[in-house]
């Protein structure tokens, strides 16, 4: 049947009109998934039993003349999520198989919309890193080579979804994790707005950063599950008390007049010439579309990235402390006293990573560095935001690259964390000021994927999903699937 092939709007409208049940679709994945995942180490976690039982209920319901954009489709989410019932491990040993004993708001949505999950997807260790690598069940490969990393963090969602093994899947990006799995996967990822989507049982890295969103085939793909899991909650105090657009119904906004807004420096030499070339092509559409082209400055690239690597750090210092061995996490063995028990437990259960930002966070913060520091990257993170408004003063919607490269070999730069961390240059300052960015596949450099950069103001997220709808109403880029993985599983 082919269902790997299919988008969301053709698999609901195949489950509306009985041509096949939510138990078959979701079947058809597993079986992909039991295929495929085994060279790609794409989960963690696959949920057969409970993807069954959710099926079966999505059957039901459909049965009952229940309609709705993702009764009965399949998906699966990043290890980030809290599930009750289901280990949730951020891909740490800290976490192991703990059980959260309730549910993220995301979780509870998309459940609530008869979603049905297969699993949860591998990882960086609480979402530190830009391959990959960095999880404590191993790296993930790139389903497009499998000698090239996928980019973290939320690289098992984008490989998972690269290789059509679940029809969608979720994310979280502090600093990129969306945009560069998708990129260097080939796949459309959006990261919205700061707070448009609860962050509740989202497992904390940096507050003040992280958001969850989608990854799939196309931006129609992923309004439909966006639409989902957006929308203010309670439960989380940052979450925006904004209303939710239609974005699906907005998908068609007119391009004509549409200024896009091109960052001078973000052209310069530390981008890959072919990827600019595919960036420039990908341009050249979009003003055949309709669209106008402006040059704006966002100078602060490079101060962003500094910023970053302390905000990040610190934030992530507070929220990891309470992965004690006593309150939290990972218990070491026979400890001697209290802090022989924190000292092993935490150099147990955390990788290398984990521990090193732990260290940066917390010396940041320090009496005699906090101002030296951390204040003044807040300072930095200020100027950012502010250089974002004026230039949008000149634009509408921001294009640019997503990394400098094109994904990077297993093992390039894992001995290097300066280099790994210059992959966020482009992606990290829409986080630091908040704003809504987009990845979409553009092309090809050396038979790796690329993609192009979108980023809006605030709450514009169904503004860069129509852009990204119009380029892709146009182009095939988001349809391409690695040779390997295109056949049916039987
Ligand atoms: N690469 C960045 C980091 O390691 C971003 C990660 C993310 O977005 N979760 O912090």
């Amino acid at each position: 049947m082919s269902y790997h092939l299919k988008t969301l709007t053709q698999l609901r409208a195949g489950l509306a009109s009985r041509a096949f049940s939510a138990r078959e679709l979701t079947v058809s994945f597993l079986n992909r998934m039991a295929a495929h995942d085994g060279g790609l180490n794409s989960f963690i976690t696959q949920t057969p039993e409970q993807a069954l039982l959710a099926a079966d209920l999505a059957d039901k319901r459909l049965a009952a003349g229940e309609t709705g954009p993702l009764l009965g489709i399949p998906y699966a989410h990043k290890d980030i999520f809290c599930t009750a019932g289901v280990r949730t491990t951020c891909a740490s040993k800290m976490l192991g198989n703990w059980v959260a004993p309730y549910d993220a708001s995301v979780h509870q949505k998309l459940a609530a919309a008869g979603a049905v999950m297969l699993g949860k997807t591998n990882m960086d260790e609480f979402a530190m890193g830009s391959s990959n690598e960095n999880s404590a069940f191993g790296a993930v490969k790139n389903p497009w080579d499998h000698t090239a990393v996928p980019v973290g963090s939320s690289g098992g969602s984008a490989a998972a979804f690269a290789a059509r093994l679940v029809p969608i899947a979720t994310g979280s990006d502090t600093g990129g994790s969306i945009r560069q799995p998708a990129a260097y996967c080939g796949i459309t990822g959006i990261k919205p707005t700061y707070g448009r989507v609860s962050r509740f049982g989202m497992i904390a890295y940096a507050s003040s950063l992280d958001q969850g969103g989608v990854l799939g085939v196309s931006a129609a793909d992923c309004a439909v599950m966006l639409q989902a899991m957006a929308g203010h909650d309670a439960r989380d105090s940052t979450s925006a008390p904004v209303p939710v657009p239609d974005y699906v119904a907005q998908l068609n906004q007119p391009m004509a007049g549409l200024r896009i807004g091109v960052p001078r420096q973000w052209f310069t030499q530390g981008l890959s010439v072919s990827v600019a070339a595919r960036i420039d092509d990908a341009l050249l559409e979009l003003e055949a579309l309709g669209a106008t082209r402006v040059a704006i400055d966002l100078p602060d690239a490079p101060l962003a990235l500094a910023a970053y690597y302390l905000i990040a750090p610190a934030e992530a210092s507070s929220n990891l402390s309470r992965f004690d061995g006593v309150r939290f996490g990972h218990r070491c063995a026979d400890p001697q006293d209290l802090n022989d028990l924190y000292e092993r437990s935490r150099s147990e259960g955390f990788g290398a990573e984990v521990q090193r930002r732990i260290l940066i966070g917390t010396y940041a913060l320090s009496a005699g560095y906090y101002d030296a520091f951390y204040v003044r990257a807040q300072r930095a993170r200020r100027q950012i935001a502010a250089h974002f408004a004026s230039a949008f003063a000149h634009c509408d919607v921001i294009a640019g690259p997503v990394a400098p490269n094109v994904a990077f070999d297993l093992g390039a730069h894992s001995k290097d964390p300066a280099t790994m961390y210059l992959e966020d240059i482009y992606t990290i300052p829409v986080n630091l000021a908040g704003l809504p960015g987009m990845s979409i596949p553009v092309g090809f450099a050396g038979g790796r994927p690329v993609g192009m950069q979108l980023i809006g103001p605030a709450f514009t997220e169904s503004r860069l999903l129509s852009v990204a709808h119009h380029y892709q109403q146009h182009t095939d880029w988001h349809q391409q699937i690695p040779n390997a993985y295109r056949e049916d599983v039987v």
